[in-house]
């Protein structure tokens, strides 16, 4: 996959170097570009900013630079344009899944105010653009909510993750929350791993997952329970 960042904090992206996307990287599973923003202004301050239409506090940035910067890296195809804004779509990991079969997103990191609304409405006419959100809070710039969704996205690409059954299990994949886990010793601080994961019964141990997944899914997030499939729980998890 290929990956480009349009931000005018370049060096706010290098943590997604490290660790497991950084080795993704190396192995050339994904490609990161990351694009100084500044490069396609076209005054000596260079400018990225100016003041609202309409009045208010804070800055818009200028449509002509972002305008220029994604003709210039959109000119040898079409990427799916994502832009984090709190006021977008909230990402879920069924967003990272759909964006994961994706083979080049291109985000557009925000500052001020935001981006200038036409810029979003002219990249449309070629490719498909995403406001997404990443929560319900707001950020000082689009960079941290850029490493979020690269994240989520990144480990779900093919050969990422060493075993992929972990992210066949995580939290939201069947649309539960995932329950706790445990390593040694088996007694710390007087709390014991709970017996059943030391009894080597395959059976009951899903079995207990699967119903520690739906209490904690029951008791923190009720309204991901309520959202489930009809088919989606069986007899055992009813009783439960
Ligand atoms: N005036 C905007 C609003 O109220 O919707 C907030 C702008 S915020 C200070 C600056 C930038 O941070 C946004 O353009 C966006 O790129 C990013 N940002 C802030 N909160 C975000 C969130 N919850 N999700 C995604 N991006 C966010």
């Amino acid at each position: 996959m290929r990956i480009d960042v349009v931000t005018i904090f370049p060096e706010y992206l290098d943590p997604l170097r490290q660790a497991l996307l950084g080795r993704a990287i190396e192995r050339g599973l994904l490609s990161v570009d990351v694009h100084d923003l500044r490069r396609w202004t076209h005054d000596v301050h260079k400018a990225v900013d100016d003041s609202p239409y309409g009045g208010g506090p804070g800055m818009v940035m200028k449509p002509q630079v972002w305008g220029d910067a994604l003709d210039e890296l959109c000119a040898g195809g079409t990427p799916r344009l994502v832009v984090p804004t709190p006021a977008g779509r909230p990402f879920t990991q069924a967003m990272a899944r759909e964006y994961a079969r994706e083979d080049w997103l291109m985000f557009a990191c925000g500052r001020y105010e935001g981006i200038d609304q036409r810029v979003l409405d002219d990249a449309a006419r070629r490719m498909t653009v995403d406001e997404v959100s990443i929560g319900d809070y707001v950020l000082v710039g689009g960079e941290v909510a850029v490493m979020t969704m690269v994240e989520a996205v990144g480990r779900l690409l093919p050969g990422v993750l060493g075993n992929p059954a972990s992210h066949e299990q995580d939290s939201f994949s069947d649309g539960l929350l995932e329950g706790p886990s445990y390593t040694r010793p088996e007694v710390w601080r007087d709390l014991a791993v709970p017996d059943v994961l030391r009894s080597g019964n395959h059976g009951a141990i899903t079995r207990w997952r699967r119903d520690q997944a739906l209490t904690r899914t029951f008791e923190r997030r009720p309204e991901l329970l309520a959202a489930l499939p009809e088919d989606a729980l069986d007899k055992h998890d009813l009783a439960h």
